[in-house]
């Protein structure tokens, strides 16, 4: 078998470099660097070329055994050169890995989410503690409230319809032109 890189394995198909693992009290701390593109703003979609600053941003992860995972992983904040748009920075989120205003990864979060929708609050918060999920029963019914919402609305809507079977079924499809 090929060797793998430790990003193969902690965190494949991430745009991040691993710096270093740790054991910190009985929890494995990841250290990491972005190393994804730039991105849009969110705002305007203007593609972002200047580093305004970079910080650390501290993500609760999948227990790994029976071990709590935190990732600290160092991100860049980016100017937006549009001058008609209001917002002066933004931070760069990782596909696959993070989410604007979100402490835990996205890989947590859909596990969250999965077991909200199976169970509902208490019985999901019970299995959550017994999987050392940290997630209280108003963090799990809030999930399942809110949908995986995209970073900003379409600002290009496209429409289509089309038939299924012409003059009795027909579907319409919305697609953001962007
Ligand atoms: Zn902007």
């Amino acid at each position: 078998m090929a060797s793998k890189t430790v990003e193969h394995v902690l965190f494949p198909g991430i745009d991040v470099r691993v710096e270093r693992v740790s054991d910190s009290s009985g929890s494995l701390v990841e250290e990491a660097v972005s190393t994804a593109r730039p991105g849009r703003c969110p705002d305007c979609r203007k593609q972002a070329r200047r580093v305004h600053s970079s910080y650390q941003r501290t993500l609760t992860e999948r227990p790994l055994g029976s071990r709590q995972v935190m990732v600290r992983l160092r991100v860049h904040r980016y100017f937006c050169d549009r001058r008609s748009c209001s917002r002066r920075t933004f931070v760069q989120q990782v596909g696959g890995l993070t989410e604007r205003h979100r402490r835990s990864s996205v890989g947590l979060t859909d596990w969250l989410r999965a077991i909200a929708v199976e169970l509902g609050g208490r019985p999901a918060a019970r299995l959550c503690h017994r999987l050392r999920l940290a997630a209280g029963r108003t963090r799990l019914l809030r999930l399942l409230k809110a949908s995986a919402v995209p970073d900003r609305a379409p600002q290009v809507l496209g429409v289509d319809e089309f038939a299924f079977r012409k003059g009795c079924t027909y579907g319409t499809v919305l697609v953001d032109v962007e």
